[in-house]
């Protein structure tokens, strides 16, 4: 789960990571004050969504007077805001984070995360920072330095120095940088994050270290420890369908092709947008309706999936372990007539009582084939999505 800036600076607050002073404002009645109340004669209004790259979009502005804080403010709510780690479409911004401004001397970055290739908490940093952190690993990786933490030593003083030299860090900075560290490690550790970023960690003019930005992803898995942050999630800012599957137990991701995807198990699923994709076809969503498929969510599905105008044909793949084959036919046959599909639908049913089930589709007089195996299933709705 993602969160916004906002709520991570708070954090960061309670983790000892220094922030710029700021307050966040969901309409431009009391913004004066919150700049007045800031004091300085600039302020930085910033989109609160949840992705990066605002600054290139137009999504991190300076104002320089007090009416410019008011018309940036009115500029940016309710627009949607994209930039590119969005979609097309952008976010909606309901918010905007109004913060002091800062003379920048240097932006560096620094980020928290698990190597999966070492299976180790690591600290990405580089002095290149406010940049795409990717474009740097591309372009100069020679750019980037890291530390990976020993799980039972942890970060030890040495690892944090190592990266305060390497980020050209002096005298007090060093043991600002080592708090800093300790504080993420802290933070990361407390609430199961995946990812702490900070792009970026500005050099002021007066030598001080300030998180700018804020980004932290936290582990969906452990949100049911961490009711605190699961009550920080903004819907708002998250893909439609993605929340109604979860309402219904199932885990849907959008994609960008055009044939739409039921499949019962998270593997099974990825089997099946590799196999359409393998027969040049493009998936158009990831469904794992979960386990104990019953005619209820069959249907739910059926209309999630039929809610994105870009789908253009059906294939279900649905194992028969626990609920059998033909009661999954019989919620498939039901599902159709109450939703009024008229795609093309190929089904492949597996498991107990398979044929009866595959039966029951063929003998419906719906615009439906039950395929055999999967290997003909992906073939023809490829085709089937080609031809509409
Ligand atoms: P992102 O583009 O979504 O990652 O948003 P950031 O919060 O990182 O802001 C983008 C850029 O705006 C930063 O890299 C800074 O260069 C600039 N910026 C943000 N806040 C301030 C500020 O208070 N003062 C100044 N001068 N620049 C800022
Ligand atoms: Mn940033």
């Amino acid at each position: 789960m993602n969160i916004h800036e906002y709520q991570a600076k708070q954090l960061f607050l309670n983790y000892g990571i220094p922030i710029p002073d700021g307050k966040l404002a969901v309409n431009a009645e009391n913004v004066t004050h919150i700049a007045q109340a800031l004091g300085g004669d600039s302020w930085v209004v910033k989109a609160q969504i949840h992705a990066g790259g605002r600054g290139k979009a137009g999504g991190v502005k300076l104002a320089k007077t007090l009416a410019e804080v008011v018309s940036v403010t009115n500029d940016m709510l309710g627009i949607t805001l994209a930039t590119h780690q969005t979609d097309a479409a952008g976010l909606p911004v309901n918010s905007v984070l109004i913060e002091q401004t800062y003379p920048i001397e240097r932006e560096l970055y620094l980020s928290l995360l698990i190597d999966r290739s070492t299976q180790r908490m690591s600290f990405i940093a580089s002095a290149t920072g406010g940049m795409d952190i990717e474009a740097v690993a591309e372009h100069s990786p020679e750019k980037i330095i890291s530390v990976s933490l020993h799980p039972a030593a942890g970060l030890q003083d040495y690892q944090c120095r190592k990266l305060a030299y390497a980020l050209a860090l002096s005298g007090g900075q060093i043991k600002t940088l080592a708090n800093i560290m300790r504080g993420m490690v802290r933070l990361f550790l407390d609430k199961d994050a995946s990812q702490i970023e900070i792009n970026p960690l500005i050099v002021t003019g007066s030598g001080e270290l300030l998180a700018l930005d804020a980004k932290i992803n936290f582990d969906d898995n452990a949100l049911s420890a961490h009711p605190d942050i699961a009550a920080l999630k903004d819907p708002t800012q998250e893909d439609d369908r993605e929340n109604q599957a979860q309402q219904f137990g199932s885990v849907y991701i959008t994609l960008e092709g055009n044939i739409g995807c039921m499949v019962n198990g998270a593997g099974l699923a990825m089997a099946t947008m590799d196999i359409i994709k393998l027969k040049g076809g493009q998936p158009a969503n990831f469904l794992d309706v979960g386990g104990g498929t019953d005619p209820e969510k069959v249907a739910k599905a059926f209309k999630l999936i039929l809610s994105d105008s870009h789908v253009k044909a059906i294939l279900i793949n649905i194992f028969g372990g626990i609920v059998k084959c033909d009661t999954i036919a019989e919620g498939i046959l039901a599902a159709v007539k109450e939703t009024a599909i008229n795609l093309p639908i190929v089904v492949r049913l597996e498991g107990t009582n398979a044929q009866l089930g595959r039966d029951l589709l063929n003998n419906s007089g719906l615009n439906l084939t039950a395929a055999n195996d999967l290997d003909h299933a992906a073939e023809q709705i490829v085709m089937l999505a080609g031809a509409q």
